[in-house]
């Protein structure tokens, strides 16, 4: 069992504090993201989990065991970066084996683990090439191969994909899914790219300023955001957040009604996605701003007083600029947040 519990462990740099009373239950054999913005405290939450890093207060239990001061040697975990650092003089093989080696493996069990961890992750016809004879793709294959090889009970990554192009993070993505769900070890994965923590996580963790702001499947993190920050940080492109006041039922901003629970007054900001807006209908009286056609589906941006309203139009859909339109909002999918940001609630 490789659980792993975080109780409020916090990280401060002097005054600053990097991440703060951070709790988080991780079960076992979960693949946990960890999102956010440049500098919000997720790769310091992964550091802290290795090892790496000592948090300045709170606890780390790893599989049941305390582990908040024990050395990153000694915690069963192996980790992924960015930066690919194999060795450059080493065959693939010799790269994939070197944990073998360090962990005091028997020779004998080497062959076999090394091939089957090439061979999970494509890479069986390659192990007698150098990292330099490999495209970046490979080598990235082969520094998740050489995680993979000590079968530890934990995977941190962190940015694994950042260096790729997109067509190949696609494609790594399925495979480190796939791998994780195969092998059945708890990972914890650090990113900044919404996507791929919607297609790879169980569960999201969205931070931001070093604090959890919401935990949930992708589907509760999508459908079910608990304020602003998160409505705003997922999606493509993400809600549209409209400030305005809501009385009697109904919520009024420059160019935009809607109807709004009684329960909602006040200073309130709408939520609605690109993808809950449609031409035609009576809750935006605006004028087109500009139209993105991109095969698929069709970007329409909709000017309402000063703001700019994101609409995901028909894929044929196309207009001049400055001309009048009007978008519906569908009702069922409306949210209402607070001056504080938070989500209201009936
Ligand atoms: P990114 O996506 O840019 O890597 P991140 O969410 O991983 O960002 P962290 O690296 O965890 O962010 O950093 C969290 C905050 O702590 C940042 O504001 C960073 O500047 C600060 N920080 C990190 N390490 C130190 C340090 N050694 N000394 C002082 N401040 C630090």
């Amino acid at each position: 069992m490789a659980s792993i519990h975080l109780q409020n462990i916090e990280k401060r740099y002097g005054g600053f504090v990097g991440v703060q009373n951070m709790s988080l239950e991780i079960a076992d054999e979960e693949f946990l993201v960890l999102l956010g913005p440049s500098g919000c405290g997720k790769t310091t939450t992964m550091r802290m989990i290795a090892g790496l890093e000592l948090p300045t207060g709170g606890k780390i239990v790893i599989g049941g065991e305390e582990m908040t001061e024990i050395d990153a040697r000694d915690r069963d975990v192996a980790m992924v970066f960015q930066g690919y650092a194999l060795y450059p003089n080493m065959s693939i093989y010799e790269n994939i084996r070197f944990p073998l080696r360090m962990r005091g493996v028997p020779a004998s069990e080497h062959d076999a683990r090394i091939r089957q961890a090439a061979d999970m992750v494509e890479l069986g016809g390659f192990l007698d090439r150098k990292p330099g004879a490999l495209s970046g793709g490979q080598r990235q294959r082969a520094a998740l191969a050489r995680a993979v090889v000590r079968q530890p009970q934990v995977f941190l990554m962190d940015e694994p994909l950042s260096n790729l192009d997109a067509k190949l993070r696609q494609s790594m993505r399925v495979q480190i899914k796939h791998m994780q769900r195969q092998l059945k070890v708890t990972t914890v994965y650090v990113t900044h790219d919404q996507i791929e923590a919607m297609t790879l996580a169980d569960r999201i963790v969205i931070m931001n300023k070093g604090a959890i702001q919401q935990v949930g499947t992708p589907d509760q993190i999508y459908s079910d955001p608990a304020n602003t920050f998160v409505a705003g940080f997922i999606g493509s492109p993400p809600m549209n957040l409209i400030e305005g006041t809501a009385q009697n039922g109904t919520f009024v901003a420059p160019g935009v009604t809607a109807p709004c629970p009684e329960y909602v007054r006040g200073k309130v900001t709408l939520g609605v996605r690109p993808e809950d807006c449609h031409v035609g209908g009576d809750n935006v009286q605006g004028m087109v701003y500009g139209v993105e056609p991109t095969g698929d589906t069709t970007y329409l941006t909709v000017l309402a007083g000063t703001k700019k309203i994101e609409v995901k139009a028909a894929r044929e859909y196309r207009s001049d600029i400055d001309v009048p339109v009007a978008i519906h909002f569908d009702p069922a999918h409306l949210y209402f947040f607070g001056e504080d940001g938070q989500r209201i609630r009936g």
